[in-house]
């Protein structure tokens, strides 16, 4: 599948699942030093490949003739300081909940780690803006994911596929806590515990063969 064509395939999968609605959110992938995102101004699940700008990682337009989304300028401060190739945001629902209420998203579960453990809020700028931009980079150092306060989340991968499941898993994250707190008061995974996970995982138990 070209760069473009993902795109439009995990576009259309955001609005299926509720994570965007309208025509918010986008999603760009990168390939050496080009980086196709979907345009302004369009519905995430009527792109076509031609309607996808691609752009340079120095923000320079190469080929489409819509305008890119008005958050490039927040991808390309991303890919400048990480190896993300490609990264997801959207205005979903619990992930702008937490982006409007609180500082940061603790780990209530052991899949935070998939992210980076705490996830971060980054503070509040206008849309499209370097400050906004630089704002997202701070939040998302060493991490695969950030919220923007008052706006929505962010996440990164290798690949779009792994950006758009990290998207679902901090929306899931929010979701767990958002309704956490409505039924008492979630507890957070200590450091501790934090680290036997990694343990665990990095030293799965082998179950014995039956002979
Ligand atoms: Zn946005």
């Amino acid at each position: 599948m070209s760069l473009r064509e993902q795109l439009c395939e995990y576009g259309r999968r955001a609005v299926e699942l509720g994570l965007v609605i309208g025509t918010s959110g986008n999603l760009s992938v990168r390939e050496g030093d080009l980086v196709a995102v979907t345009p302004s101004g369009a519905a995430l699940d009527r792109l076509t490949p031609e309607m996808c700008p691609i752009v340079d990682v120095e923000g320079y337009l190469v080929e489409g003739d819509l305008q890119p989304s008005s958050e490039t300028p927040m991808h390309l401060a991303v890919y400048e300081t990480t190896d993300a190739r490609a990264i997801v945001h959207t205005h979903s629902v619990f992930g702008t909940i937490v982006a409007t209420t609180m500082t940061e998203l603790p780990p209530v579960h052991y899949n935070a780690l998939l992210l980076g453990g705490v996830v971060k809020v980054a503070e509040y700028a206008t849309y499209g803006t370097p400050e906004l931009a630089a704002n997202v980079r701070t939040a998302m150092e060493g991490k695969k994911a950030a919220l923007m306060a008052n706006h929505g989340g962010v996440t990164v991968g290798a690949t779009l596929e792994e950006a758009f499941e990290a998207t679902r898993l901090l929306e899931w994250l929010c979701e767990v806590y958002v309704r956490g707190l409505s039924v008492g008061k979630p507890a957070i995974l200590t450091d501790e515990q934090l680290n036997a996970v990694v343990e665990r995982a990095l030293n799965p138990p082998a179950f014995p063969r039956r002979l």
